[in-house]
């Protein structure tokens, strides 16, 4: 018999939903994309009161609720890895074929981490403080995939 918990009283019809969709990125999330897209530089937002810096950029301050949305800081194109995965299996809405290092990047200039690929490295050698620097894609997708990939500065040699 067929492992399933359908009764007469509920009997449970699986299926897929294909869903497209567009949503507004937001003002703050807009500038955020078209800079790396348009100029390769990575934004960030500065909280004054907290002298904190986030990525990706907020309208409000996480810790104090401020409006910082006017508060740009431009990145530096290097940061360091914080911590990191290594996604095993393949799933079509994946970035890339498994396996593959899905890293938390804390950009020169920011307080917070952004999660991003780590490529160009075997995932045995990724170590927490590898410097890393951004790879920005030939052709835009209008994502945050407009920054490729990160990789490392120094070439690791085994
Ligand atoms: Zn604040």
């Amino acid at each position: 018999m067929k492992d399933n918990f359908a009764t007469s009283d509920c009997f449970i019809v699986e299926g897929k939903l294909a869903l497209p969709y567009t949503y507004f990125a937001g003002k703050v999330g807009s500038k955020f994309i078209t800079t790396i897209r348009d100029q390769q530089k990575i934004l960030g937002i500065k909280c004054k009161r907290c002298n904190k810096v986030f990525i990706p950029p907020r309208q409000t301050c996480a810790l104090c609720q401020e409006d910082i949305r006017e508060n740009w800081v431009e990145l530096k194109n290097a940061g360091e890895v914080t911590n990191y995965t290594v996604v095993r299996y393949d799933d079509k809405h994946l970035p890339r074929k498994a396996p593959f290092i899905l890293a938390m990047i804390k950009l020169e200039g920011a307080d917070t981490p952004i999660v991003h690929l780590l490529e160009r490295i075997d995932p045995e050698d990724v170590k927490i403080g590898l410097k890393v620097k951004p790879v920005f894609a030939k052709e835009t997708t209008n994502t945050i995939l407009d920054i490729d990939h990160f990789e490392p500065i120094v070439r690791i040699s085994r």
